[in-house]
């Protein structure tokens, strides 16, 4: 066996973001024994990077604001195919995650009388964003991970897991992973569960450290994955190196269902110039702090694009929109601050007809509008980021963004209430989860779900653990162990016999050598290497893949693109599985990215099949040729799985929403059958 170094948990928990955290933190606290095992150093995650803030309906600058109107804003800005149950819970319980991070010792903005402050982002109807500057995520997890360290929770960084280890066979418990304290109706999935009775279920992880390239094994009956988003797939994107949807991938490689997976964010502001920052983050707090976007004309576009669905609550005039900043009771929202779906399709709209700014993107000017001493106080990541990285005094001069890769709403099937994946022992939170978004998410709500949904995954992963006796406990054979890992290294005998890196794999020592095996996952770069195929090199292979789906799978999309896009990942696929890395294994980068094309391309694959099958436009999936949302498409969710090593896509319809819910929406009458996709006056869905 390839690996000597092995531990034993009842919950790992993959990734330390704030999901990853929260969900170690509870598990820990239910008694479980438990790892957090990250691809980077702790305090790396994305999550320290988030800007504007968390959503929570906590009534501080509005009273009025409650968590049935968060829900509402949730659903409207999912374009209601969210899972509602998950929109609920997430609105009813972020107030108290927020109090509790307080408690732990997060030190918030303030209102005048000393309560946690909130402002204001798109699509929410009230100023709801608790926040600290625009360095929110870095309090959050300064925070949790604080706590992480007092609990002494193990955690394993700089550590990247491969594959989720499983055994055939049943569960032991029928229904495990529902908590006990949860109806029946908000449990999704019996009918899940016995078709993950052919996947079997969850016997730990299996991963290398990145510093010296050697395998770790981790034995668990329970595993929460956290691994955050897929943005890396495209060009132009927010993300960092890490975000390779490996998560997504890990759980389907193991047998669970992906959701959703056709709608990705365009954020609509990143930064444009210089090329080396392109796509970064330009917080949507600058237009929640009054930032207004210019055309090249010096118009403010965004009056042309409001849609009928939000009409009655924006400004129709900049006199209004200006202000509502002063004077929230009778003037409506500006229209810089609708859903990001509709401020990106409008920017993309502007520069497609010419009147973008010199590098290709649109002005974002606040510098006319604030003081110098305000947007340095409220905005001071943003100041530092324009003066260091692109030379642009935001207090004096407009800055120049566009649409970036942001977010990813599809993600693994999850049990509304208890975050159990559609395979036992699999648990998910945060933006490698599906649901609670539906096809686009709001600002300041991703914060606000890791902590909701993190802590029920913990929680309930700890409870399915200790629900097993130890002699049920599940334990993997080494022959997947040995699968892995000579999949993992073939990519150096590639490199070193080109055409034998079918047997080819590297020694523990850490040179590169060949004798090994080969993996029957399809998806694993670097096996069935034919002698007339030359070596592949895998940058230039995460390259393409980035090309092709900004290209053919960006945020307009149409049929023959779609279809061009699957066949080019087909013939990335083939390619991949020639891709070779030179030296060794400690601390190999090239290595380590040939290690994510399997990932890459199989989340390229899940978005593409999604995006091919919805022939609507919704949140964020837009087509070309089908520009309209279709009521026919309202109420459905994609689904995937692997079948016989295929991917298989099927429909879902979304549970329906009772009464006292629907009723919230009722008020709107029109506007929410726009919502669905339904012609006005038609009969909502
Ligand atoms: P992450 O924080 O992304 O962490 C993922 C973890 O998984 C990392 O530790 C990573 O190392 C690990 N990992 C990944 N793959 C593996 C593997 N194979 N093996 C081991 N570990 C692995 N949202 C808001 O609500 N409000 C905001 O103001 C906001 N601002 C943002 C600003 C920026 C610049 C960005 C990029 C995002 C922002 N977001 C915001 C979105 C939000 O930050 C993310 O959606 C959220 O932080 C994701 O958290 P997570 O816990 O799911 O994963």
């Amino acid at each position: 066996m390839s690996t000597s170094e092995r531990h034993t948990y009842d919950v790992v928990v993959i990734g330390a973001g704030g999901a990853g955290l929260r969900a170690a933190l509870e598990a820990h606290e239910q008694g479980a024994r438990v790892a957090v095992v990250c691809k980077s150093l702790l305090g790396k995650a994305h999550t320290v990077m988030a800007e504007g803030g968390i959503a929570a309906a906590m009534g501080n600058v509005w009273p009025e604001d409650n968590w049935q109107t968060h829900f509402r804003d949730t659903m409207r800005g999912g374009k209601m195919l969210n899972q509602w149950q998950m929109a609920r819970i997430h609105a009813e319980e972020a107030p108290a995650r927020v109090w509790e991070l307080e408690e732990w010792g997060a030190v918030f903005d303030r209102t005048p009388d000393g309560r946690i402050l909130q402002r204001d982002f798109g699509g929410h109807r009230f100023a709801r964003l608790a926040h600290v500057g625009d360095r929110t995520g870095l309090e959050l997890i300064r925070t949790l991970q604080n706590r992480l360290i007092s609990k002494r929770i193990d955690v394993f960084m700089e550590c990247t897991v491969l594959r989720l280890l499983t055994v055939p066979g049943a569960a032991d418990r029928p229904g495990a992973g529902r908590a006990s304290d949860e109806p029946e109706a908000l449990s999704a999935p019996a009918r899940e569960r016995s078709s993950a009775r052919v996947a079997g279920r969850i016997a730990g992880a299996f991963a290398y450290w990145r510093e010296s390239g050697t395998f770790v094994r981790f034995d668990a009956p329970a595993v929460v994955l956290a691994t955050g988003g897929i943005g890396k797939s495209y060009q132009v994107t927010s993300n960092s190196w890490e975000y390779t949807g490996d998560g997504h991938a890990l759980a389907l490689w193991a047998g669970a269902a992906l959701m959703d997976m056709e709608f990705v964010q365009f954020h609509p502001t990143g930064m444009v110039w210089p090329p080396s920052v392109k796509g970064i983050l330009v917080t949507e707090g600058v237009r929640g702090d009054g930032g207004v976007l210019l055309n090249s004309e010096g118009r403010r576009f965004m009056f042309d694009y409001i849609p009928p669905v939000f009409a009655a609550e924006t400004a129709d005039s900049e006199e209004e929109a200006d202000r509502w900043y002063t004077d929230k009771k009778t003037a409506r929202r500006p229209p810089e601050l609708l859903p990001r779906d509709e401020v990106a399709r409008a920017i993309n709209a502007e520069i497609k007809a010419g009147r973008g700014s010199p590098h290709g993107g649109v002005h974002l000017d606040i510098a006319s509008r604030r003081d110098p001493e305000y947007i340095r106080r409220r905005l001071p990541s943003m100041y530092h980021q324009f003066t260091e990285l692109a030379d642009v005094d935001i207090t004096r001069e407009p800055m120049e963004v566009g649409p970036t890769c942001h977010y990813v709403m599809g993600g693994i099937k999850v049990d509304p209430s208890t975050a159990a994946a559609t395979v036992p022992g699999l648990f998910a939170a945060g933006e490698c989860a599906a649901g609670m978004h539906g096809s686009n998410r709001l600002g300041g709500n991703s914060l606000s779900d890791l902590l909701v949904f993190g802590r029920r995954a913990g929680l309930h992963a700890a409870r399915y653990a200790q629900s097993l006796p130890a002699h049920k406990r599940a334990v993997a054979d080494d022959a997947q162990i040995d699968a892995t890992a000579a999949a993992a290294l073939a990519p150096f005998a590639a490199a070193l016999t080109p055409g034998s890196a079918q047997a080819g794999t590297a020694s523990a020592e850490g040179t590169a050598s060949s004798a090994g095996g080969t993996t029957s996952a399809r998806d694993s770069a670097g096996t069935s290497v034919s002698p007339s195929h030359p070596p592949e090199n895998p940058y230039q292979l995460q390259n393409d893949i980035q090309d092709v789906m900004q290209r053919l799978v960006g945020i307009i999309r149409t049929e023959s693109e779609l279809v061009r896009a699957l066949k080019e990942i087909e013939t990335l696929r083939s390619r991949a599985r020639h891709v070779a890395v030179v030296g060794h294994r400690q601390y190999n980068p090239g290595w380590h990215l040939a290690l994510d094309l399997g990932s890459l391309l199989t989340v390229a694959e899940c978005i593409t099949t999604a995006a091919l099958a919805r022939r609507e436009s919704r949140g964020g999936h837009t087509r070309d040729d089908y520009p309209s949302a279709d009521p026919a498409f309202a109420t459905l969710n994609h689904v995937l799985r692997l079948r016989d090593g295929r991917l298989v896509l099927t429909t879902e319809p979304l549970p329906a929403m009772p009464p006292e819910l629907a009723a919230l929406f009722e008020d709107a009458g029109a506007e929410s059958r726009a919502d669905r996709g339904a012609p006005a006056g038609g009969k909502g869905s």
